[in-house]
């Protein structure tokens, strides 16, 4: 069987293994420089995109493993790393747009990628207009409204839970498409079989998977990557060998720990969404998830983050925090712990109340994102904190 009619369990352990000399785990690369004995060779290397053996901004070959790996999984020919899911957007960015262009991107999305698109493309001339994807009528009308160079999507969305219709955005003519699918990871959703151009993951979240990485990937055509690393390679936010080691060996059991956190996640969210201190569950594994079908048509799972909408508000958002003991407030996710984000106090703060609600985020909301702790455990926890 060749490893592109594997199926994507086993191209995770079988992608990114380079001439390893016989090494089973992936080695680590740490060298800045390479020996340039051949000048011609050296003239070409200097040129050539995610070339691994120049200079360690070019590209580096642990690097270069692990985005080729992901790459794989995608099912996308080409594969490109970052030193952390901001660096991969703002290449993207600044890679595929120029004073003047615009940019349809969807409202309600992580902070700081909101931040990027609207107060930094503000500056740089670029024009955003953000509209509500949820709604892939309101997307499609968006982008025929204008000329458009670039489509910026994300799936689940972090952290209101809306789900954007991945075939409508595949189907855009014109622009470039980009979805950021770390809410769902590889194991959960594959844009790439929807036609999108760009799939983004922060893999600091579930593709690292340990909380202990900072890394972004984008896949794709090899055109388009060759693209962003023009960019890229002067740009310079580029992944540590260290850390694109630690993506790699992550990758290699993403799809076990996503089904055991999905799993548990499912669980957690019909408990909770049965409890009185809780007005709303968004889940999309949930039947009462506005979405929910479309959801199902296009993720194998409702993923492995939950969305709890408390009745008190801010105040009983902080005193959720205050109480929980086996999961541990924090502002990441897709690691082995269980970590719970109040969004108005923590990755959203820097939001005004008022953006925060255009952004669908209300004071009382707590994201979970389900460890792989026994989900008994987990679920006392969080029973016992409201
Ligand atoms: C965390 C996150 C990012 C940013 O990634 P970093 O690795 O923190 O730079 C982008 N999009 C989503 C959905 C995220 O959760």
């Amino acid at each position: 069987m060749s490893d592109e009619q594997a199926r994507r369990e086993t191209r995770a352990i079988r992608a990114g293994r380079g001439p390893n000399q016989g090494s089973v785990a992936s080695p680590i690369w740490p060298s800045t420089a390479y020996e340039l004995r051949d000048l011609d060779v050296s003239a070409r290397m200097a040129v050539t995109p995610l070339a691994t053996e120049f200079y360690a901004r070019n590209g580096t070959p642990t690097v270069q493993a692990f985005a080729d790996a992901v790459a794989q999984v995608e099912g996308a020919e080409a594969g490109i790393a970052f030193g952390s899911g901001m660096g991969a957007a703002s290449t993207i960015v600044f890679a595929l747009c120029s004073p003047g262009d615009r940019i349809v991107a969807q409202a309600s999305m992580f902070s700081v990628t909101n931040q990027l698109l609207t107060r930094t493309c503000e500056r740089f001339g670029i024009e955003v207009a953000l509209v509500d994807a949820f709604d892939a009528d309101a997307l499609c009308a968006a982008v025929a409204e204008k000329p458009t160079q670039l489509v910026w999507c994300e799936t689940p969305a972090n952290p209101a839970m809306g789900i954007v219709d991945l075939e409508a955005v595949g189907g855009l003519m014109g622009p470039f498409t980009v979805v950021d699918s770390t809410m769902a990871t590889p194991a959960v959703q594959n844009p790439h079989d929807h036609g999108v151009h760009l799939v983004f993951h922060s893999a600091t979240k579930a593709i690292a998977g340990h909380n202990d990485a900072l890394l972004g990937v984008v896949t794709g055509e090899r055109e388009l990557i060759d693209v962003l690393w023009g960019h890229h390679v002067v740009h310079g936010a580029v992944a540590s060998p260290f850390d694109a080691f630690l993506g790699l060996r992550g990758l290699r059991t993403l799809h076990v720990r996503q089904r055991q956190a999905c799993e548990t996640a499912q669980v957690l969210a019909e408990r909770l969404e049965a409890h009185p201190a809780v007005e709303r569950v968004r889940y999309p594994g949930l039947a009462s998830h506005p979405q929910h079908e479309l959801a199902m048509r296009q993720m194998r799972s409702g993923g492995s983050i939950v969305v709890v909408d408390l009745a008190g508000g801010y105040e009983a958002g902080r005193a959720f925090v205050e109480q929980i003991e086996l999961a541990i407030p924090a502002v990441s996710l897709g690691g082995p712990e269980t970590l719970v984000t109040h969004p108005a106090s923590m990755s959203a703060a820097s939001l005004s109340p008022d953006e925060r609600i255009a952004m669908g985020i209300p004071e009382g909301m707590l994201r979970i994102s389900v460890g792989l702790e026994h989900a008994d455990d987990v679920l006392a926890d969080l029973v016992a904190a409201l």
